[in-house]
């Protein structure tokens, strides 16, 4: 028989197709998020950053790498480990920082991993990896948000080059960023999905700059920028993939991108059920403790079956993405089913933190502030609904 604390840990290997090679890198990103993470990131909110130091660190030790070949300094593991990162990451309690990580290690450089030359990998992915060159991907657009084709930037071609023009917002990592993936409409002509082009831009290219920082409800440590493309001339060999196909590649990547921001989801939703069983069985209330009350049990442990069921959906669909299936059906379910339950969970948890829940000084609050976009970034619940519903009938 398992006891209690046995119990509470299995939660974390009920999953079957978890091998000993991920529950490794579970161990050694819950360890770094205990020790390096925890307690430091209170500052990194109020500094609005995480420090280069730190994802310097998170390189040294293969964080960035988990995905991609040894011949970069990677490591090569499957979908699950991408998973369990995302995990592990929202497990910590501070989305801006997972966020910082995950734009970068899944969102942003698997632009380059999935569609550069030989020569762009080489020239690029060995950095990526150690944390010495952190990107961002800029595709989102003032007019152009869920509707991506209808973007306006524009890269024109002039010889042994494209001249960059247009303006880029929300973009994670958009000021600290050194390497920077941007979409533009390289045929204007042609209307919708066909005609955009992914490129690399590095920072200090002339014309290219950060017009500014955005200030947001929650991810505090996370940046947020607004950029501004005034005549950009960016080498030929610096267009990443084929022209005219950058949608295609976008829409690629956000599979990976939803799976993984759901992945936080979870871990979020898990560490906010954690915190929120310590403190109802401790909060003392009408002669007893708030644990004690049934509708109050009832509502976490219905809470903790929906996280449960939320899980299992993760990694089956990582399963899934890493046997190669086509399963754009169940990451569109991950992302929907996630970007809300991760507010219903917090919600709920800071409900039964009462007034400790609205203050600032309480984890909580910042988690409820910092699940808010879930339901959007990446993907908005409701066109996420329409890609599972198209694929219904
Ligand atoms: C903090 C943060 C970080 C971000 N980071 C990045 C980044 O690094 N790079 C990047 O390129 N982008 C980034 N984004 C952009 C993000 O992906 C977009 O916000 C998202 O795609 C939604 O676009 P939008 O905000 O323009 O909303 P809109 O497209 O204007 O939609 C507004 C709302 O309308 C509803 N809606 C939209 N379409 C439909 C539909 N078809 N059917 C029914 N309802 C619909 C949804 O409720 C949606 O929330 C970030 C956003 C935020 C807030």
């Amino acid at each position: 028989m398992a006891n209690k604390s046995q119990q509470i840990t299995a939660t974390a290997d009920s999953i079957a197709c978890i091998r000993d090679e991920h529950k490794m890198l579970r161990e050694q990103v819950r360890r770094f998020v205990d020790e390096q993470v925890k307690p430091r990131a209170e500052g990194w909110e109020e500094s609005g950053m995480v420090p280069r130091e730190t994802l310097r660190q998170m390189g040294e030790l293969g964080f960035f790498g988990i995905r991609y070949p040894e011949e970069y300094g990677g490591s090569a593991m499957d979908t699950l480990a991408t998973a369990v990162l995302a995990e592990e990451l929202g497990r910590s309690t501070f989305g801006g920082f997972s966020v910082t990580v995950l734009v970068h290690t899944d969102m942003a450089s698997p632009h380059l991993m999935h569609a550069g030359s030989a020569e762009q990998l080489r020239r690029w992915m060995p950095k990526i990896i150690s944390g010495e060159c952190i990107t961002a991907v800029a595709v989102t657009e003032p007019d152009a948000g869920s509707d991506v084709a209808s973007m306006r930037s524009s890269a024109r071609r002039e010889g042994d080059s494209y001249v960059l023009n247009g303006t880029k917002t929300f973009i994670t990592n958009g000021v600290h960023a050194d390497l920077y993936f941007v979409a533009a409409k390289t045929n204007p002509t042609s209307r919708g999905a066909h005609g955009i082009s992914m490129f690399a831009v590095e920072k200090g290219t002339p014309g290219f700059s950060v017009s500014r920082a955005l200030k947001k409800q929650g991810w505090l440590c996370s940046d947020t920028a607004e950029l501004a493309f005034d005549n950009v001339r960016v080498p030929a060999d610096q267009r990443i993939g084929e022209e005219n196909r950058g949608f295609y590649s976008i829409m690629r990547n956000f599979q990976n991108e939803r799976l993984v921001l759901g992945a936080m989801a979870m871990g979020e939703s898990l560490a906010a059920i954690d915190i929120t069983l310590e403190y109802v069985r401790n909060r003392k209330a009408f002669g007893g403790v708030l644990w004690d009350k049934q509708a109050i049990r009832q509502r976490l442990a219905m809470l903790a079956a929906k996280v449960e069921a939320g899980r299992q959906l993760i990694y089956s669909t990582a399963w899934l993405d890493a046997q190669k299936f086509d399963c754009v059906k169940q990451v569109s379910m991950v992302k929907a089913y996630w970007g809300e339950l991760v507010n219903q969970v917090t919600y709920d948890c800071l409900q039964f933190h009462g007034g400790m829940g609205y203050m600032r000084e309480s984890t909580i609050e910042r988690m409820a502030r910092d699940a808010r976009v879930h339901a959007f970034g990446g993907g908005a619940t409701e066109v996420m609904l329409e890609e599972v519903a198209k694929r219904m009938v």
